[in-house]
């Protein structure tokens, strides 16, 4: 791999896992979320890398792709199962990762364990030449260990340069895939685990949208923020937050945006039967038979 990328890969992973533990430090009872997203944010802009997505921060039966809105007064309530996403990139080179965490109770700790031991056990088995329904294998084992389920649509991914979910996709379980691992691939490995049924569901729209299609939008003001999230955010997604940082008409303009299909608002994803989820994450570099652990 080129020398300047491994450094890129690196510095990403590291800001990545800095920004985690400074976030996941600061969650507590009466703590806003917004508070907690927005300072993790300025933490990976402060090291001189910028947000790779919009800080996700998914409670109980949500698993995924929450963040608070610009106006979001909520708190984090005591025996909240809180999911924290983080990411970070530098000249486009990424770093993915998450963590669970409870907030003042300890009545989940088998299942917030469940995701991590699964990774820990991926991990330990990954290397080039294994094939991806072994590494969903071993998630899942390591996860029905504790005595719960993986969600099975939702994925780990290959990650690409300003890209990413690209390529691979890794299941939480074994989906006979027999693609192998190859040098130099980076992965992000993210088993989620559960009590409920396995699988999420599509809620309502969330405040993290991604570039559609490069549309003529006719209102002039949602067509001069468009301009704004192409040159800035181009491939990446982004939220309702850094929209409304730039022009307070912002979530307007964004609703205007989605019905011209120009950009797309990412559901809220949550457990089909309303299950406790938790999540762990983080980006691997196959370098031969050896693995690195970026973040
Ligand atoms: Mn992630
Ligand atoms: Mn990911």
């Amino acid at each position: 791999m080129d020398q300047d990328a491994l450094e890129d890969i690196i510095k990403a992973g590291a800001v990545t896992r800095e920004a985690r533990q400074l976030g996941v430090g600061m969650i507590a009872e009466g703590v806003s979320l917004l508070s907690v997203a927005e300072e993790t944010e300025a933490y990976i802009r402060k090291r001189g890398a910028k947000p790779a997505f919009p800080v996700n921060i998914s409670i109980n039966q949500v698993a995924a792709h929450y963040t608070p809105a610009s106006n979001d007064k909520s708190t984090f309530r005591r025996g909240d199962v809180v999911k924290l996403d983080v990411g970070a990139h530098v000249n486009g080179y990424m770093g993915d990762t998450a963590i669970t965490v409870e907030v003042g109770t300890r009545n989940w700790a088998s299942l917030i364990d469940a995701p991590s031991r699964a990774l820990s056990m991926a991990i330990e088995m990954m290397g080039e030449g294994v094939p991806v329904s072994a590494i969903g294998g071993t998630i899942e084992r390591g996860i029905r260990s504790n005595g719960f389920v993986p969600i099975r649509n939702l994925a780990g991914h290959e990650i690409k340069r300003n890209n990413l979910h690209s390529g691979l996709s890794i299941s939480n379980y074994d989906d006979g895939n027999t693609t192998k691992v190859h040098k130099d691939m980076l992965l992000a490995i993210e088993p989620f685990a559960t009590d409920g049924a396995g699988e999420v569901d599509n809620a309502k729209a969330g405040n993290i949208y991604i570039l559609q299609r490069d549309r003529e939008i006719k209102d002039a003001g949602a067509n001069r923020l468009f301009g704004i999230i192409k040159e800035k955010f181009g491939s990446l997604a982004f939220c309702e937050r850094w929209c409304t940082a730039i022009d307070p008409k912002a979530p307007a303009h964004l609703r205007t945006l989605v019905r011209y299909g120009a950009i797309y608002a990412y559901p809220i994803l949550t457990e089909a039967k309303g299950g406790m989820v938790s999540q762990a994450e983080h980006t691997i570099l196959i370098n031969g038979s050896r693995v690195q652990v970026t973040t």
